[in-house]
């Protein structure tokens, strides 16, 4: 039963978020992604604009794929931008990346991560207990889990940070501008194309094409 219990926690947590989990590893293992602080003052000052948040800085971490990542829980946040996303986006493009960010923040979208993922977890212990699940079962349980906690995560979390975002863009042509940059850049991985089953089960992001119907529908608002 404890075998059971690990199984389906260690298999939940590392299909939900791969991608964390990854980018925070390579800070401190394998070829080191080196990372600094600094004042970008277009970026704080378009965020404060825009939504009222006051940031002080914002970490870059020296990566070679473009993503940003908002870190911290509500008051204290922690914008993680990588300098690949740094390079490749121009300033319609970044708008879009640092106020979906900031959505995150604003509607406490850590905290709900936290507590979509804890409550799944229980749910699947509490389960596990119930029907006393072998290790086989279980893993399957917690791959069914993974995948029902996902989609909760990208319309109650993702979906609702690029509506916070593509409302408040100066240019919607930037949001869509981005999502050939980042199927570019992500071409090879297996999670790029829109119909690509692993993306649909297990992204949290939605996908570039809703991003630019979202944006193409601030030109006739
Ligand atoms: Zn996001």
């Amino acid at each position: 039963m404890t075998f059971s219990l690990i199984i389906f926690i260690l298999i939940f947590l590392i299909a939900v978020n791969y991608f964390q989990l990854v980018t925070f590893a390579s800070l401190i293992v394998g070829p080191k992604i080196k990372t600094n602080t600094i004042i970008d003052k277009w970026i704080i000052n378009t965020i404060k604009y825009k939504t009222g948040l006051v940031l002080k800085n914002i970490k870059i971490f020296h990566d070679k794929r473009p993503y940003a990542m908002m870190g911290g829980i509500y008051p204290f946040p922690i914008l993680i931008i990588s300098e690949k996303m740094r390079k490749l986006f121009n300033k319609d493009e970044m708008e879009w990346v640092v106020l979906h960010e900031t959505g995150h923040h604003l509607l406490w979208h850590n905290l709900e991560a936290i507590i979509i993922e804890g409550v799944t977890i229980s749910l699947g212990v509490k389960l596990i207990h119930l029907l006393q699940l072998n290790i086989f079962s279980s893993g399957l349980l917690s791959i069914f889990f993974s995948i029902l906690a996902v989609q909760i995560i990208r319309y109650g979390i993702e979906y609702q940070a690029d509506k916070f975002s593509i409302l408040r863009v100066s240019d919607p042509e930037g949001v869509i501008t981005a999502q050939a940059k980042l199927k570019k850049y992500y071409k090879d991985s297996l999670f790029n194309s829109e119909k690509s089953l692993l993306r649909i089960l297990f992204h949290w992001n939605i996908s570039p094409g809703l991003r630019i119907k979202m944006a193409k529908m601030r030109y006739s608002s």
